[in-house]
């Protein structure tokens, strides 16, 4: 592998009507309207106070999933991965879904969750491919994740949330709590991308993602002389690997899953020389770093349920267009 010493790559710093009205309900009007808001309000100030402990957003957080909508993906889902070579190992995960052996809406919220212990466990339990099972699960998810990581954290208007992002400076995301797939260096600028939700994020000093080390146990190497574009980063600390690649521009969120395919060839190099991406952490892990807010039960899920109707919507809308991923 050759050795190309440290990456081009910099880090930037961070950063009513007039008309009468004749009951009650109708005066009680304004008030309602003011709820929503204020909710908003709140789940920003809780959610930019998770993150200042380095705990993401959505981590531990009880999210009620359009599990209806998203059981129909994973049929679907099982069917392409069938045709695309899986065959009957797909097909039995469509079967135990169907007959309700492998309970939809159980899976789904432990990938939304990050707990793949528990779905290689149900898997295996029922004589299952544990990473198939959570690579379908994952596929179905993930559209909801990325809606939700946009919609409550990344684009939120709210500026402590948008300042306590901004100030985020870890390697695992700030939404979901995944590690990169990859990171996208686009005019200098080294964009960690979540291998979840899509997620993207810069951070203030070049080291590994995993553990921080920054000196002369963390390389930067091209495994092909001839493609110094396409790059691996390696860390002898913890022994862990990032893909990372140079793009006119970052990958929108649908193609993300097909970049990280299509450095495949990265990821076997290092892996040859010993490295690993390391499993990322569940939710129930990051709880147990410092603990929640007590109010957490009451304050986000209800400022959720407006965020659900998007993200339902980006499900549907992807599934009439009868397929997986945008191409
Ligand atoms: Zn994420
Ligand atoms: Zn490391």
């Amino acid at each position: 592998m050759g050795r190309c010493g440290p990456d081009p790559a910099r880090p930037r710093t961070g950063r009513e009507s007039s008309a009468r009205v004749a009951d009650d309900r109708h005066r009680c009007q304004p008030t309602d309207r003011k709820r929503p808001a204020a909710a908003a309000v709140a789940a920003a100030k809780y959610l930019a106070a998770k993150l200042s402990r380095g705990i993401p957003a959505l981590a531990g957080e009880p999210i009620p999933l359009p599990a209806g909508v998203l059981k129909a993906a994973l049929g679907e889902l099982c069917d392409r991965l069938a045709e695309g070579g899986a065959g009957q190992t797909a097909i039995h995960i469509r079967e135990a879904i169907e007959n309700g052996s492998l309970e939809a809406g159980s899976l789904l919220t432990a990938s939304l969750a990050r707990d793949q212990a528990a779905i290689r466990a149900g898997a295996t339990h029922r004589g299952l491919s544990a990473d198939l099972v959570w690579l379908v699960a994952e596929l179905a998810v993930c559209p909801v994740a990325f809606a939700l990581q946009r919609t409550l954290v990344f684009d939120s208007r709210h500026e402590v949330l948008q300042n306590a992002v901004g100030q985020w400076s870890h390697g695992y995301c700030a939404a979901c709590g995944s590690w990169p797939a990859l990171a996208e260096v686009v005019n200098g600028h080294r964009t960690l991308r979540c291998s979840f939700c899509a997620a993207a994020w810069e951070l203030t000093t070049y080291a590994c993602v995993y553990c921080g080390q920054s000196g002369d146990g963390f390389v930067t190497a091209a495994p092909d002389a001839e493609r110094k574009d396409r790059r691996v980063e390696l860390c002898a600390s913890c022994g862990s690997y990032l893909k990372t690649v140079d793009l006119p521009a970052i990958s929108p969120f649908p193609l993300l899953s097909i970049a990280d395919l299509e450095t495949m060839d990265l990821d076997m190099a290092a892996m040859e020389h010993g490295y690993a991406r390391p499993r990322s952490r569940t939710s129930s892990q990051f709880e147990g770093r410092g603990g929640l807010h007590p109010d957490r039960f009451e304050v986000l899920p209800r400022f959720l349920l407006d965020v659900f109707v998007q993200a339902v919507a980006v499900r549907i809308h992807r599934h009439n267009g009868g397929k997986i991923l945008h191409r």
